[in-house]
């Protein structure tokens, strides 16, 4: 039968307590100690510049020996890696959309982007996740749509996964981009 009370699904102990376990940080997040990080890579995974760069930067040249046998990646999917040199245990490449006046699809591929990352984790066992600002670096997507897609998008995951014990971080890389994440998740925490 369907459960209707989360409440009474709650493990008893610590931040698993929340349903809705998600937190806003400027970070590097190729230094964060998290099981998984989420790499905003593009469809060829074999790097490229801003957070993808970093993080092939910092988990060594194995993660792109790696990468090469999974023969690219599709807008919106997302792929489970090694972690090689990086503090955390695995790296979920995923690929956002390139912001092209948001009539192609953009929201519907970064919502993809998200979700499907959320669930490789919940897929494998993981507790923790970190997510870079996913498409508004060189993709261009603007950063207040792109944080509200997200929020949006981990809390329906929320509510349909109460008991999945998943702490998501959003590692911001600057100040706007953490504001407009904060804002976001505020939102969800406090629908007008
Ligand atoms: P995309 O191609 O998906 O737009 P980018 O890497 O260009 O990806 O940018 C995505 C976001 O990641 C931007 O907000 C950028 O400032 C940020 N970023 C770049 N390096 C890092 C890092 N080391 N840790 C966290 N975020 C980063």
């Amino acid at each position: 039968m369907e459960q209707t009370n989360a409440g009474d699904m709650r493990p008893p102990n610590g931040a698993a307590t929340q349903d809705f376990d998600v937190s806003v940080i400027k970070a590097d997040i190729t230094k964060l100690n998290v099981d998984m990080i989420v790499n905003a890579a593009n469809n060829t995974l074999l790097g490229g510049g801003g957070v993808d760069g970093a993080i092939h930067r910092a988990a060594g040249p194995k993660l792109l020996e790696e990468c090469r046998t999974l023969h690219g990646c599709k807008t919106g999917e997302a792929k489970l890696t090694g972690a090689y040199d990086l503090p955390c245990r695995g790296v979920i490449h995923t690929v956002g959309p390139v912001w092209r006046g948001g009539g192609s699809g953009e929201a519907e591929s970064l919502a993809d982007c998200w979700q499907n990352a959320l669930a490789l984790c919940v897929a494998n066992g993981a507790h923790s996740v970190a997510f870079p600002s996913i498409s508004t670096g060189v993709f261009g997507f603007p950063v207040e749509l792109a944080a509200s897609i997200a929020m949006e998008t981990v809390a329906a995951f929320f509510r349909r996964n109460p008991q999945c014990g998943l702490s998501v971080t959003v590692a911001a890389f600057d100040e706007r981009t953490k504001a407009a994440y904060e804002r976001a998740l505020q939102q969800q925490l406090q629908p007008e």
